[in-house]
């Protein structure tokens, strides 16, 4: 299986993931495969459709060090990385948000401020077969709520400010006919 990042334009980004039945061999080499993609762009996350895929798997890895508090204590001790995050849900988000600038690889050398719950909790299966809830705070927090619209074909740049859309315009016109250029070929 040899699968490439989808880039904005590609229409199954605003697909809606389909659940998971069975965690089969196929699966597995789909979550094992979107990590080998995501690690070579140096992502933290990664949606099945950012491959083209509809299943609801989502991976993240994020590096040691990278979710800390100003003490550089760990955000999420108990997160063991790299999660694969099946059929996940988000159950409870706090009232607090934060805003911070959050990067997507279907939108390469794009950045934007984007508001979210600071924290979440979601529940999710395993990829061996357990299902599970994880409190999450920090990057994590917000690379699983980014992963999550993912799986119902929401983007990052829905949720920016207008006078941000407008400004990127330019940028994501070109990127939507660069895509549209690389299916013709
Ligand atoms: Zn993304």
């Amino acid at each position: 299986m040899e699968l490439k990042i989808k880039t904005y334009g590609d229409p199954v980004l605003r697909e809606r993931a389909r659940p998971v039945d069975e965690i089969t061999p196929e699966i597995c080499d789909l979550a094992e495969e979107m990590l080998r993609v995501m690690h070579q762009q140096n992502g933290v996350g990664l949606a099945a459709e950012q491959v083209g895929r509809r299943e609801a798997v989502v991976v993240i890895d994020i590096p040691p060090g990278a979710d800390c508090d100003k003490e550089k204590n760990p955000l999420n001790p108990d997160a063991v990385m790299p999660l694969v995050l099946i059929n996940p849900e988000i159950t409870e988000s706090s009232k607090k948000k934060e805003s911070c600038e959050e990067g997507c690889l279907s939108f390469p050398g794009l950045w934007a401020e984007v508001s979210r719950p600071a924290e979440v909790t979601v529940h999710y299966t395993g990829i061996d077969g357990r299902p599970q809830d994880m409190r999450c705070r920090g990057l994590l927090a917000r690379a699983v709520q980014h992963e999550l619209d993912h799986l119902n074909g929401t983007l990052f740049i829905d949720r920016i400010s207008y006078a941000r859309k407008i400004a990127l315009k330019g940028r994501l016109k070109k990127l939507q006919e660069e895509t549209l250029e690389s299916h013709l070929l």
